[in-house]
């Protein structure tokens, strides 16, 4: 029996696909502003201390470290916590986490934001649950849950022993008379490295939106991502914010982050005004506890089966009969275009024709989503404002029960800024739209992260600097120039992660496992040969560009008629930057399969290899 609530779309046929399809170019168009990313504030100069400052724990006090290691990782969240599990696995040992915040998980250690919950399938996105033991207690795990989690993984893998909290990494130097990276910090550290490995992850840096005087206001401002319960009453876990009683709140954005946020600041602040420009696609959440007896029953390997089975329903397509095993927002229009498929006898049908079908499947979810805010929502107009008219995957789905009831309350008030484009301006005493001002004590930012900026503002880190002084942010400032997406040429004994020219898995932490293994394989094969330098040959590099470009799939037009947002590039297409990167056309599973017959191979094949006698000696 299927989980997933019944709720119909309403039939094609009931639909005028063209109108609303013209619809979503017009709500896309009044949208697209001509500073595209550069309309936002870094959280760099005035506001660093927005990204820097750790509101949660007191940075403890060390001494500097100068020393030599094999590997310093990036990172200390889920892909610097992957990475460092492989590279255990791989038999290095001799390595650093090192990482701005206090304590392992990244996103996970500084959102602690009230409500906060993956918007994913726990038993797919938390990782390593196998080797871990462990059983996510629900559906969709609350993140102080996750974050133990990730205390878990570091404590069984041992990593603490190996982690730079509190530590941001400025520079990174190649050396080439001694073949070791020079990596120095803010802690004054100058750590020479064998190898080095970005695992800072895809949305790591804040961002401010860009609001004319953004400095008149004098009252309280913070990020999601570093929660101030100190103001707001309650705490981590504990989200009664009854210190905001007395206070009038405004929150920016209606994201991801904002959908969990605001029933709490709804329910216990004075007067909320939520500031939206585009509206969320939410629908209901479902939300179980996992079954113990399920999960003491699951044979081996079964995460990383539903991991692949999520990945075809969610980005590429199931199989004829292949059963639907999350059953959640991700996977409903795969899941609804198979079953009609099933009802017709599983007729062969080409892409082009399933591209078709998946589109007016689109259109049929979107509809009914719309209609839950109907149902939902008392106010017409205030109901109307919040209807997301774009196709589906156009940005990040949620799902919540409780963001629609809240604007029912008499103390929250939507302030839809789409027509302006974002809010007029800030005054000392709060914000002006339309011409009128609101008076607030405190202004909450969830505008989310740097994502399509240039690789500089997004990562904070100085300087990389490879052969010849050579900065990755030119290398790559037009794009980026890979080998199997984590290594460069230029840049012997550096890896990179995540969405660069590599494969992207719908579960980010699978992402992370496998490049973490592809890294520890290349860098303990390095050790065992005796070779000090690996990079990856010129002429390598770029038949593996041209291959990944000969196999990409155009998905430019379904992305450009996407209301604006980090998924394309604020709506500029004059530069080709995606939260995925370039990604391997051919699927997630046969770019895997494609790393693990190199690494099968045995030959290291495209990266030249020096040998560690060829080491010059240290002046
Ligand atoms: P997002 O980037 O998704 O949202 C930022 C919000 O700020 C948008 O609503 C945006 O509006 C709004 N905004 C920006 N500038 C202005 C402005 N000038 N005026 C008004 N509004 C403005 O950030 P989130 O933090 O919500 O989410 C980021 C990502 O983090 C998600 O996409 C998801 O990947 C992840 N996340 C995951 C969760 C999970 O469950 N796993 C939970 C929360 C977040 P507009 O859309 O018009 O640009």
């Amino acid at each position: 029996m299927s989980l997933y609530n019944p709720t119909v779309c309403p039939p094609a046929d009931q639909i005028d696909i063209p109108a609303i399809r013209a619809k979503y170019l017009a709500e896309r168009d009044r949208r697209i502003k001509k500073e595209a990313n550069d309309q936002y504030v870094p959280t760099s100069g005035k506001y660093a201390d927005i990204y820097e400052h750790d509101p949660y724990n007191p940075v403890v006090p060390r001494d500097p470290i100068t020393g030599e290691t094999d590997v310093v990782i990036l990172g200390a969240g889920y892909c610097g916590m992957m990475v460092a599990a492989q590279l255990k696995k791989a038999g290095i040992d001799d390595f650093y986490n090192v990482d701005h915040g206090g304590d392992f998980g990244g996103t996970w250690y500084w959102n602690r934001y009230p409500g906060i919950q993956c918007d994913n399938d726990a038993l797919c996105y938390m990782p390593l649950l196998e080797e871990t033991g462990y059983m996510p207690s629900r559906k969709f795990a609350d993140g102080i849950e996750i974050q133990a989690h990730c205390r878990i993984i570091a404590k069984h893998f041992g990593l603490y022993d190996n982690a730079l909290f509190h530590t941001l990494i400025k520079t990174v130097n190649w050396d080439p008379a001694i073949n070791r990276w020079h990596v120095g910090t803010n802690r004054g550290d100058q750590i020479k490295a064998r190898f080095v490995v970005l695992a800072m992850g895809p949305l790591n840096k804040p961002k401010l939106p860009g609001i004319l005087g953004m400095d008149d206001f004098k009252g309280k401002m913070f990020h999601t991502a570093r929660w101030d319960y100190e103001y707001t009453g309650g705490e981590w876990g504990r989200p009664e914010l009854e210190k905001l009683k007395d206070k009038r709140v405004a929150i920016i954005g209606t994201g991801a982050t904002a959908v969990q946020v605001v029933p709490y600041l709804g329910k216990y602040a004075k007067q909320l005004y939520v500031i939206q420009r585009t509206p969320s696609t939410i629908d209901f959440r479902n939300n179980r506890p996992t079954d113990p007896e399920w999960f003491a029953a699951q044979p081996d390997g079964w995460q990383n089966a539903r991991i692949e089975n999520f990945h075809h329903a969610a980005m590429e397509r199931l199989s004829p009969g292949e059963p639907d095993l999350v059953e959640d927002i991700w996977t409903e229009i795969s899941r609804n275009v198979n079953a009609e498929l099933e009802a017709e006898g599983w007729p062969d049908v080409t892409p082009e024709e399933f591209a078709r079908r998946r589109e007016v499947m689109d259109y049929r979810v979107m509809e009914r989503l719309r209609a839950r805010v109907d149902a939902m929502v008392n106010d017409p107009e205030t109901a109307e404002a919040l209807k997301p008219y774009y196709r589906y995957l156009c940005k990040r789905p949620c799902s919540n029960d409780d963001f629609y009831p809240t604007f029912n309350r008499p103390n929250v008030k939507l302030i839809d800024v789409a027509e302006t484009q974002g809010l007029e301006r800030l005054t000392e005493n709060g914000f002006v739209h339309k011409g009128e001002e609101y008076e607030i004590d405190c202004l909450i930012f969830a505008s989310g992260y740097e994502v399509t900026n240039d690789l500089d503002r997004r990562w904070g880190i100085d300087v990389i600097a490879g052969r010849e002084g050579l900065s990755i942010y030119d290398y790559w400032r037009e794009g980026f120039q890979t080998f199997q997406g984590m290594m460069a040429h230029n840049f012997p004994n550096m890896f990179f992660t995540g969405f660069t020219q590599a494969g992207a898995n719908a579960t980010n932490s699978k992402t992370f496992i496998d490049q973490g293994r592809h890294i520890g394989y290349i860098a303990s094969e390095a050790i065992k040969r005796g070779v000090a330098v690996v990079e990856p040959t010129q002429e390598a590099q770029d038949a593996y560009i041209a291959h990944l470009r000969s196999v990409a799939v155009d998905n430019s037009a379904y992305v450009n008629e996407c209301t604006p947002s980090y998924f394309n590039n604020e709506g500029d297409a004059t530069k080709k930057r995606h939260i995925f990167g370039e990604p391997w056309g051919e699927g997630y599973y046969a770019f895997e399969a494609m790393l693990q017959r190199w690494r099968e191979a045995g030959e290291l094949k495209g990266l030249s290899l020096t040998p560690e006698a060829a080491l010059e000696p240290a002046e």
